[in-house]
């Protein structure tokens, strides 16, 4: 089989973690398969770049300067262990440290102009991923598996919406094939950055946080991989994030649309869209756990399967807010809905829920805190007119909410699930704001305030029965 496999920060992020990820490549080559790899920038390092660019615009460049002694170290110590003191492990240093250099070259240039660009964050912000390629690289080859290491600007082709780039699909299969192709018939691994594509002019981006995931499903999606291997530090997507319920258990399968709405509504164990490629080509993804390869994790199709229970996991998005608008003239304003949504599409803002009360007298939605105030302005342009004649009311934002989302088709056709659900946040005093319920019928999202979202996800997560492994 061909088989993409990402890596992400933790798995590519110490000499234990390398050392598995080596293990894992060598078992999967040894069965016959044909193996390429995504891999993320080690642990940590991402947020240093990025840090330090932000404080680079406000003067600040001595923050750069220590994550640069910070990064080298990391980077330092691991090839240590898994390269020896030798040319190899040098040549891996000197280009690493040329990255190095231009990450406090561009770093310097935004402290002295003052101004930090979209395009300019996803240049530093990529520069995690090309030094963890060439170390990953190295260190395959150095264990005698044949590797390359292969920058995605060359692979992935996306439009230019710097920080969250969407690809175009058929030029990255152009590209993709072309570059790796090669590389596969000399039984080399390709070992690819995350996280980074480029404009068609060849202007680097990023695909957004956690992005190394997306990688994976662009890639195979582009070669017409047979699997997709997303290896991390958890055993699978869990029943909910396991920071906050230390009781989750992994689940032993999902369909295509449960883990599409459960990364939507923010479980960090897969980017947000990283599942759209692989659904359609019907690409299995597993997630699996670098530091327990043996344990099953979970697996991703297109068939949504019953383990028995109509909620599958629950999920939290944090940082949101709540914009109502509303009025007394709202049902005689032709298009006002389709206005509205227009209006916000054009401030480049995503809706994350919407709804709206039959009466027809108010919508309200749900948008990242950060682009509430863009929002808001644009809404108020937009809407002047009926604001003036009071047929509106000013535009409302409920700050501090989060969105919280139950997941499982066999909610679908279960009866009583919404009156377990709110009952059970009834008896914790958790008040609802606003509820929607996914046409796909297998999320229903609730908004309700971000200091009750902990408590409301552990008290769901029990009633739900998802306290008890599968
Ligand atoms: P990687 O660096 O491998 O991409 P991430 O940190 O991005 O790993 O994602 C894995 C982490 O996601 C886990 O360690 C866990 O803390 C968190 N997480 C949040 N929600 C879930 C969930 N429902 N299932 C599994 N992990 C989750
Ligand atoms: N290194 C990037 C990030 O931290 C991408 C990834 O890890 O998937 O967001
Ligand atoms: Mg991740």
């Amino acid at each position: 089989m061909r088989i993409v496999m990402k890596f992400g920060g933790t798995s590519v992020g110490s000499v234990t973690a390398l050392q598995k990820v080596v293990e894992i490549i060598q078992r999967y080559r040894a069965e016959g398969h044909e193996v390429l790899t995504v891999v993320s920038a080690m642990n940590g390092v991402t947020n240093l770049l990025l840090d330090s660019a932000n404080k680079a615009e406000q003067g600040d460049e001595d923050t750069a300067h220590q994550a640069r002694q910070t990064i080298a170290e990391k980077h330092a110590s691991a090839t240590l262990e898994l390269l020896g003191d030798g040319p190899v492990r040098d040549d891996v240093l000197a280009q690493v440290n040329a990255l190095l250099d231009e990450f406090e070259a561009l770093c310097h240039g935004i402290r002295v102009l003052g101004e930090l660009t979209p395009r300019a964050l996803d240049v530093i912000g990529g520069l995690g991923e090309r030094m963890s390629v060439l170390q990953v690289a190295a260190i395959l080859n150095h264990h005698d598996t044949p590797a390359k290491d292969v920058v995605a600007t060359k692979l992935i082709v996306t439009d230019r919406r710097f920080g969250s780039a969407v690809p175009l699909i058929e030029e990255t299969a152009t590209q993709s094939q072309a570059v790796l192709q090669p590389i596969l018939e000399t039984g080399q691994v390709p070992v690819i950055t995350g996280f980074i594509g480029a404009t068609q002019e060849g202007i680097q981006t990023t695909l957004g946080r956690s992005g190394s995931d997306y990688s994976a499903t662009i890639i195979g999606r582009a070669i017409n991989a047979d699997e997709v291997l997303i290896w991390t530090d958890v055993s699978g997507v869990m029943t909910t994030d396991p920071r906050i319920v230390p009781e989750a258990h992994p689940i032993s399968h999902l369909s295509y649309s449960e883990i599409g709405e459960l990364s939507f509504f923010g479980a960090k164990v897969l980017h947000s869209q990283a599942i759209r490629p692989a659904r359609r080509e019907k690409i299995p993804v597993r997630i699996l756990n670098t530091f327990e390869p043996n344990h099953p994790g979970t697996l991703i199709t297109e068939k949504a399967s019953n383990n028995g229970r109509a909620v599958k996991a629950i999920t939290a998005i944090k940082d949101m807010s709540l914009i109502t608008v509303q009025g007394p003239g709202m049902v005689g304003i032709p298009g006002i809905a389709g206005r509205v949504f227009t209006t916000v599409g054009q401030s480049q803002a995503s809706v994350l829920m919407i709804s709206q009360a039959s009466s027809e007298q108010s919508i309200c939605f749900v948008v990242p805190k950060t682009q509430t105030p863009h929002v808001i302005e644009a809404l108020e342009k937009e809407l002047s007119r009926e604001v003036e004649r009071r047929d509106l009311e000013k535009m409302q934002s409920y700050g501090d909410v989060v969105v919280l989302a139950v997941v499982g088709s066999h909610m679908q056709g279960t009866p009583g699930v919404s009156g377990s659900l709110f009952g059970a946040l009834g008896q914790g005093k958790i008040n609802v704001i606003a509820i929607a319920q996914g046409s796909s019928e297998c999320n229903i999202s609730l908004v309700i305030r971000q200091s009750d979202a902990d408590r409301a996800v552990k008290l769901l997560h029990k009633e739900f029965g998802l306290d008890k492994p599968e």
